[in-house]
């Protein structure tokens, strides 16, 4: 079972039903997804030992491989199992990275100034070999800016998502995957955000390696994967000692995790189209809703092509960490622009690379939706939006805000 409306308590006697509007920050695992991992933790075997014992537990780590590499139209041999999309996005950046047969190092890293901040940290190139390019105004990489910057380096590995976790904003992935070709570059894809709700075959976009992480698409949280063309190869492993995973990465497999996000990724597959629909009709309706409300709410990233289930929005005034608190009280979880471990609110990159002044962007609230979503829930977000917006701007700018 997934995560119906909970009843929460509030005290011995009072409850409130709750909406879950958090999906970008983390999703519920998919009833596919728990019998799978409840099976697997009823095995013993260690995935790398011969006995029969192993070879069961080996056999739903590579049938889990068959259905996350179905999902994006790979090779299963080409799919590293991870701790997570933070994991697979540190392996993926290196500079020892080998492309059909040349093993010279990449000697410069691209990145978006909108990626995922473990993306934004360079994983293993020096700081000083690490770029940032710019997007525009509605959060999309500027194209003309990549290409003349990668002609600077000899061998780029280039990292753009496919999907934006804040704005959900798309990049034209396979416009870039032909530009960076053309600069004999290597085009690392987080596709993080887009997997699960947009199509993400490796091939259409052009991607050499990408990154997917299970507990965005139904699966458990605390595991990944980073899946290859096959002609490259990461030479530098970032975990080593171990012969597991093709010697991508060393450690014995979490199989009941693993397995967990197999049954994800395959329903994720059939149910897609189906679900992105709904998603794209009850997100249609928020907005609608949002503005109906208040006026002058922006949505950022709004005439970009964006996934179906983000909305990151604000009125001018709004404060995101009371408005998200607010929200709480009223049985809404929503996040602030960017989850922050603190649990503090920090000013997000993204909307500061598209160019959004920093009083705009600290109220930023996000509202992401899933395939359990409904629509009574979101007529109740928006009853709570009509509720915090009159009573946090009431001493502020009132002149968006309907009476
Ligand atoms: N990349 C993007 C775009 C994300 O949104 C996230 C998580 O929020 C990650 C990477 C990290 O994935 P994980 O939580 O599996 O480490």
């Amino acid at each position: 079972m997934g995560l119906a409306p909970q009843r929460y308590l509030i005290s011995a006697e009072v409850t409130i039903e709750r909406a879950y509007f958090d999906w970008n920050a983390t999703s519920p695992l998919r009833t596919e997804a728990r019998g799978a991992m409840t099976a697997a933790l009823g095995l013993t075997g260690n995935a790398s030992s011969v006995h029969a014992e192993g070879r069961a537990a080996r056999k739903l780590v590579e049938d889990a491989r068959e259905k996350v590499a179905e999902l994006v139209g790979a090779e299963p041999k080409n799919v590293t199992f991870t701790s997570g999309g933070t994991e697979a996005n540190a392996l993926a950046l290196t500079p020892a990275i080998e492309v059909g047969g040349d093993r010279r190092r990449r000697d410069r890293l691209f990145v978006s100034a909108v990626e995922h901040p473990s993306v934004l940290g360079g994983g293993r190139f020096a700081s000083d070999a690490v770029e940032k390019l710019p997007v525009g105004r509605d959060g999309v990489l500027d194209l003309e800016a990549l290409a003349s910057r990668l002609a600077v380096s000899e061998r780029p590995l280039v990292s753009v998502m496919l999907a934006n976790n804040e704005t959900g904003v798309i990049q034209p992935i396979a416009q870039i995957a032909e530009i960076v070709r053309a600069a004999n570059g290597v085009l690392h894809v987080d596709a993080v955000q887009g997997a699960g709700r947009i199509d993400c075959d490796m091939e259409e976009l052009g991607a050499d390696l990408l990154t997917l992480s299970s507990h965005k698409i139904g699966g458990p949280q605390g595991v990944g994967v980073l899946v290859r063309r096959g002609s490259v190869h990461i030479i530098e492993p970032l975990i080593k000692g171990g012969a597991q995973e093709r010697g991508q990465r060393a450690g014995t497999e979490n199989v009941a995790a693993i397995a967990g996000f197999g049954a994800a990724a395959q329903t994720a597959l059939h149910t897609r189209q189906a679900e992105a629909a709904r998603m794209a009709r009850l997100r249609g309706m928020l907005e609608v809703g949002l503005k109906a409300a208040s006026p002058a709410v922006i949505i950022f990233g709004e005439n970009a092509s964006r996934l179906p289930n983000t909305t990151l929005f604000t009125v001018p005034g709004l404060k995101a960490e009371t408005a998200v608190i607010s929200f709480d009280l009223n049985g809404i979880a929503v996040s602030s622009g960017s989850a922050c471990s603190s649990g503090k609110v920090q000013e997000s990159h993204v909307l500061a690379a598209m160019g959004v002044e920093p009083a705009l962007a600290q109220g930023a609230v996000r509202v992401s939706l899933g395939w359990e979503t409904t629509e009574e829930e979101v007529e109740r977000l928006l009853i709570a939006w009509n509720k915090v917006a009159s009573s946090l701007l009431k001493n502020r700018d009132k002149r968006g805000i309907a009476a």
